[in-house]
C-alpha cells in the first residue's frame, strides 16, 4: 500500500490533532472519469451519504457529476456545492411527505419509490414528478447487502408505475441497488433483465415515458484484496443493457458512493496503547487508536489497510478504538492484521481508503471529537 505523494507529504507538514481524513480531489475527479471512460453514455449520481464534503461536491459538479440524495440536507448540500437542482435524484424510498414537499419547492424533479403509499405521498407533495420504482435485488455477491430493506417484487414495480398516471406522475424508470461492495459484474444481470421485461410490458401497455434504468452504486474499492477494475463493471454493465433491451436502449444512470470517494481518503490516526493480549497461548497485542467504531470506522466488514513506516519485524494485533465500549474493536483477530513490533504509544498510523462512509458515520462517544476531514 503507498500512499500518494500529496497526501503523505501534508502528514508530515501538518501538526493537527489526530484523527482526522484527508481526500484527494485529484483521486476522486480521477475516479469519476474512469467511471465516465467505462460508461459513456450513462448519467452519473454521486451518493453524497459516502463522503457529503462541500469542496469534494463542487469538484464532482464541475466535472458535471449528478448527485444521489437520502434527504433535504443532503439536497441543499448539493445545491450549495452547485448542482442543479434537475440534476439531483431522490434516491431514498424513505421520505417524509414534508420532505417531498421540500424537495418539490427545491426544484427536484425525480423521486425513487419502492411502495406504493409512498407513490401517493410523492403524488400529493411533488405533482407532476417522474418517479423511479426501486425493485428488489438479491445482494449475492456483495460485501454489504442493502436488500433486506429497500426494493419492491418486479410484478409491483409494473403495477405501480402504471398507477403513476392516474396519480398524475410520469412513470420514468426502474432503479435497483445490488449491494455495497459488489465484487461480481455479474450480479447486475438478473435486475437488468427484469428491468427490460418491466419496460416491454408497461410499453404494451400504453406506457410511452419510462427512460431510465437506474443501475445503482455498489462499485468496489480495493481495500486489503484487489478487486475488478470500474471497466470491468463498465463492459459487464453495457453488455447486460445491449442484450436485454437491444435497440431500444434506455437512459442508464449510476449512483456509486464508496466508489468515488473511498480510495480518495487517508485517515491519520495515533496510537494510544499497545499491550499484549491476556488469552492464554495468544500471541496478539492490542493496538488502541485515537480512531475506532464510534469514531467512524463503523463498516465491519471493510478492511481499510493500516499503514506504519517503523522498521523490523510484524507481528499480529488486534485492533480497537480508545472508547469505553467493548464493541469498540475495529478488527478482531481473525482480520490477521500485522503490525510492526516496534509500534508504541504516540506512534502514527495511516487508515488508507476511508474517503467513504466514515466522517458521516462517527459519533462522539465519550466525548471525542467527530471525524474531521479535509480535502487537498
Ligand atoms: C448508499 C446508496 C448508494 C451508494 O452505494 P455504494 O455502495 O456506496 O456505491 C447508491 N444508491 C442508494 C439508493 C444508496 O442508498
Amino acid at each position: 500500500m503507498v500512499i500518494p505523494r500529496s497526501v503523505s507529504d501534508f502528514f508530515a507538514r501538518e501538526s493537527r490533532e489526530t484523527p482526522y481524513l484527508v481526500v484527494s480531489l485529484d483521486k476522486a475527479e480521477a475516479n469519476y472519469r474512469a467511471l465516465v471512460e467505462a460508461m459513456p453514455v450513462a448519467l452519473h449520481h454521486y451518493a453524497i451519504k459516502a463522503n457529503p464534503h462541500p469542496e469534494l461536491l463542487e469538484r464532482l459538479a464541475e466535472l458535471g457529476c449528478r448527485f444521489e440524495c437520502a434527504s433535504v440536507t443532503e439536497i441543499e448540500t448539493c445545491i450549495r456545492a452547485g448542482a442543479r437542482a434537475e440534476d439531483i435524484l431522490y434516491g431514498n424510498p424513505l421520505k417524509k411527505a414534508r420532505e417531498i414537499a421540500a424537495a418539490h419547492a427545491l426544484g427536484v424533479r425525480q423521486y425513487v419509490f419502492d411502495a406504493e403509499l409512498e407513490l401517493e405521498k410523492i403524488a400529493t407533495h411533488a405533482p407532476g414528478a417522474q418517479v423511479i420504482c426501486r425493485i428488489v435485488t438479491d445482494g449475492h455477491g456483495a460485501v454489504s447487502p442493502l436488500s433486506i430493506k429497500f426494493g419492491c417484487p418486479a410484478d409491483k414495480a409494473e403495477q405501480w408505475l402504471l398507477r403513476a398516471v392516474d396519480l398524475g406522475l410520469v412513470p420514468y424508470g426502474i432503479s435497483f441497488h445490488t449491494g455495497s461492495q459488489q465484487l461480481e459484474p455479474a450480479s447486475w444481470e438478473k435486475p437488468v433483465a427484469d428491468a427490460a421485461g418491466i419496460f416491454t410490458r408497461l410499453k404494451k401497455r400504453g406506457i410511452t415515458t419510462l427512460r431510465v434504468v437506474d443501475v445503482g452504486g455498489g462499485f468496489p474499492v480495493a481495500y486489503r484484496s484487489d478487486v475488478p477494475g470500474i471497466d470491468v463493471f463498465g463492459t459487464a454493465i453495457n453488455g447486460y443493457i445491449t442484450n436485454y433491451f437491444g435497440a431500444d436502449a434506455p437512459l442508464v444512470y449510476t449512483e456509486p458512493g464508496r466508489y468515488m470517494a473511498g480510495d480518495a481518503g487517508y485517515i491519520l490516526a495515533e496510537v494510544v496503547m499497545v499491550s499484549p493480549s491476556h488469552e492464554p497461548g495468544s500471541d496478539h497485542r492490542w493496538v488502541y487508536l485515537d480512531i475506532g467504531r464510534y469514531g467512524g470506522l463503523v463498516e465491519e466488514k471493510i478492511d481499510y489497510p493500516v499503514v506504519c513506516d517503523q522498521a523490523g519485524g510484524t507481528g499480529p494485533v488486534i485492533l480497537a478504538g480508545q472508547t469505553c465500549d467493548s464493541n469498540d474493536v475495529i478488527y478482531p483477530a481473525s482480520f490477521g492484521y500485522e503490525l510492526p513490533m516496534a509500534l508504541k504509544p504516540g506512534d502514527r498510523v495511516v487508515l488508507a481508503h476511508t474517503g467513504a462512509y466514515t466522517t458521516t458515520y462517527s459519533t462522539t462517544l465519550n466525548g471525542f471529537p467527530l471525524l474531521s476531514s479535509l480535502c487537498i
